[in-house]
């Protein structure tokens, strides 16, 4: 039975489709499934930026180039005039707490995403069959603390709550969807624990070649200390976090041992989020001395998508603001987000042979007010919005 609400969406998804979907009629000839026309192709896994068809055969990538005849497709989506990119991969969100938090970043064109660090041992059960229930990829990182994130008392604060044994068990039930570690290390967290917590996690880790995330900012412990205990591969969050124990010194310049890291293969990503984890006035900073993000996540939550977050195309425009080129900017979502989460090896391209999750957006012209963490404002003049996604070559409905 169609309910009311699956009626209006669907009758939306129709709508929305009949404007840029064209059908054929006789579909015994056709060679592909869906040809995404004329867009402007950005995929940065293959350096490729240019207008060009994408043309979709069994949920897969069958061929991406120019003139690609329309009739040889049993439908196309006409994108003149939009980008299309790969299916978006937002590394930290904290999408597992409501079942229906993954389809809205579904719809957004964010195919694979991870919740990083809501779930504990304690929970990570219940965490992982919400990702296996999810509409797109959805993989986790589990807290190094039993409980997950604990906004009340924070987590890392009664250092027992770190047990070792239950979060080693807990990757080996889950290897397919727990993907690494999540440690937050803010004083209001961890207080005192910060360096031991990382250390507990990076016993778990470590063994198991996993990556740990380290949410950074407002740590008891120098930002030095904290990276000293990290390896090749793993994620500093949040690294636009204002004071104190942030990436400059007290002189305003970029810690050495920030810079080291990153020649140690360490990834830098962003987190906006919505509490003391981005000010303007640090990422402007940031980008002046040449520290770019290599990943851009939302952190997101509910409560953000109607404040500072809104989606994950609200927050990549946040950066072509800060003067990031654009197919920079996508391949932080893409091609650099499998790079920091190898789990999604395979994603995040629009290589022929792969699943076939690709995002058309356009970039709107106008005046936008992107507000930071401490809510001071900046305008943009460009704004990504997502029009259509596809996964595995089938449009998700335009609406929920
Ligand atoms: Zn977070």
């Amino acid at each position: 039975m169609l309910t009311r609400r699956g009626f209006l969406s669907l009758a939306a998804a129709g709508a929305a489709s009949w404007s840029n979907v064209v059908r054929r009629p006789d579909l015994r000839a056709a060679q592909y499934d869906l040809l995404i026309k004329g867009g402007r192709v950005i995929d940065p896994s293959r350096r490729f930026n240019a207008v060009a068809d994408v043309a979709i055969a069994n949920g897969r990538i069958a061929a991406v180039r120019p003139d690609i005849a329309a009739g040889s497709a049993a439908e196309t989506f006409d994108a003149a005039g939009t980008l299309v990119v790969p299916g978006l991969i937002d590394i930290h969100t904290h999408a597992v707490r409501e079942p229906d938090d993954a389809a809205l970043c579904l719809r957004d064109g964010v195919t694979s995403l991870v919740d990083a660090g809501s779930r504990g041992s304690d929970n990570i059960d219940a965490g992982v069959a919400v990702a296996k229930a999810a509409p797109n990829r959805m993989r986790l990182l589990i807290n190094i603390s039993r409980t997950g994130n604990d906004q009340q008392n924070g987590e890392l604060n009664d250092i027992s709550k770190v047990d070792v044994a239950a979060t080693r068990a807990a990757i080996e039930r889950h290897r397919d969807f727990v993907v690494g570690i999540k440690v937050r290390l803010s004083d209001f967290v961890a207080g005192t624990n910060d360096l031991r917590g990382l250390t507990l996690a990076q016993s778990v880790a470590r063994p198991l070649t996993l990556p740990i995330m380290i949410h950074m900012g407002q740590s008891k412990s120098p930002l030095p200390d904290l990276l000293a205990v990290l390896k090749r591969g793993d994620i500093v969050t949040h690294i636009y976090s204002p004071p104190p124990n942030g990436i400059f010194d007290d002189a305003g310049r970029l810690l050495p041992a920030v810079l080291d890291a990153r020649k140690r293969g360490i990834w830098f990503d962003v987190g906006n989020g919505l509490n003391k984890h981005i000010t303007w006035d640090v990422a402007e900073r940031a980008f002046r001395l040449g520290l770019v993000p290599d990943t851009i996540s939302t952190d997101w939550v509910p409560m953000g998508r109607d404040d500072q977050i809104f989606n994950l195309g609200t927050v990549l425009s946040k950066f072509l603001m800060l003067g990031m080129p654009l197919d920079r900017v996508i391949a932080c979502v893409t091609s650099n987000a499998v790079k920091a989460m190898p789990a999604f090896g395979g994603f995040g391209t629009l290589a022929p042979g792969a699943v076939a999750d690709v995002v058309v957006m356009a970039m709107e012209d106008g005046v936008f007010e992107f507000v930071d963490n401490a809510r001071e404002t900046r305008t943009g003049r460009m704004k990504l919005v997502t029009k259509a996604t596809f996964q595995a070559g089938r449009r998700v409905s335009a609406a929920l």
